[in-house]
């Protein structure tokens, strides 16, 4: 086994948390705090699995099932949002209910309510089972159909193709949603798009970071869970563009082999992933033979979504409310 031979760590900007995960954990946090542990939170609040057990250490209780949370109880929903029926049967089971959809999520699911009404069917753009994809096909109750690829666009049959429409999950690989967009326009001449698209600043700003660092390193290190949608897409693209590139949830699983005969390090988050995690990896490249650490210039983000109504001290939600 020859030596490892890093010499350099290219960090991407930007990269890990972003406005919508900010504001989901805030919600949390402020939760525990101002009403007390537990509080049950609907699916993973992001998909990192050292953010959900920190949040598990502070008492908070995941569940996927709403049978599961007590009656009288507070439960968040979490970033990726929920369908209807999800927002009813919690309203009607009476919980205090905080909604840490992001908001660029519940734009889409407020666009496809505002277009359902004027008789749009959708075709949606998204991985299949994913709780986002959940979350906005379930505002209607039927006229949504996915697509996961260029295939599914040819076998796709709507009702009707006058007043079609596209939605999008808003963490896809930028590059694979045009190219789906395009074989539904290709099929559907008359299909409306959505004037800017659905994926989300955070996810297009960490792809187009990852493009501009691959071609300079060796190997690209993704930081993020096995869940997490934004990260996966990362590691792909690093590796579509030619660059070995592995996924990792903690700096543990850093294999060392993956570093021989590498020089230069590019390094990167998922926008679920916390940055001490990042500095963790950089420690054990560092230990690796890594001698400088170096920042690319990149977009620098300043978007922050506010928190829902009813998080602050002084004012306490009546039960069955949904903020
Ligand atoms: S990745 Fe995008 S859509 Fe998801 S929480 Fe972050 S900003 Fe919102």
């Amino acid at each position: 086994m020859s030596e490892p031979s890093v010499n350099e760590i290219i960090l991407a900007e930007p990269r890990g948390f972003c406005a919508g995960v900010d504001r989901a954990i805030e919600i949390v946090e402020r939760a525990i705090a101002k009403f007390g542990a537990p509080i049950y939170v609907r699916h993973e609040i992001v998909h990192n699995t050292y953010v959900v057990n920190e949040l598990k250490a502070k008492g908070a209780i995941f569940i996927e099932d709403l049978a599961d949370v007590p009656p009288g109880s507070t439960l968040i929903f979490s970033a990726h949002g929920v369908s209807k029926a999800v927002e009813a049967e919690a309203q009607a089971r009476g919980f205090d209910v905080f909604d840490a959809t992001c908001p660029l999520v519940t734009k889409v699911h407020v666009e496809v309510a505002k277009l359902a009404k004027e008789g749009y069917e959708f075709i949606m753009i998204g991985h299949k089972g994913h709780p986002e994809v959940e979350g906005t096909m379930g505002q209607l109750t039927h006229g949504i159909h996915l697509v996961e690829d260029v295939a599914d666009v040819a076998k796709v049959q709507p009702g009707q193709t006058e007043k079609l429409a596209v939605v999008t999950q808003t963490t896809l690989s930028v590059d694979d949603a045009a190219e789906i967009a395009a074989a539904v326009r290709a099929r559907f001449p008359k299909v409306r798009e959505p004037k800017q698209q659905d994926i989300c600043y955070a996810t297009q700003n960490r792809q187009d970071a990852v493009k501009i660092m691959s071609p300079q390193v060796d190997i690209v290190i993704v930081v993020g869970s096995p869940t997490s949608s934004n990260s996966n897409r990362l590691r792909e693209l690093a590796q579509r563009l030619g660059t070995e590139s592995y996924m990792v949830d903690s700096a543990d699983e850093l294999q060392p082999e993956w570093f021989e005969g590498k020089t230069r390090v590019g390094l990167t988050a998922g926008a679920s992933a916390p940055e001490v995690l990042v500095r963790e990896v950089i420690d054990r490249v560092k230990a690796l033979g890594a001698v400088s650490v170096r920042k690319m210039d990149g977009i620098e983000e300043t978007i922050k979504f506010p928190l829902p109504k009813g998080l602050k001290l002084e004012d306490r939600p009546a039960p069955g409310h949904i903020s």
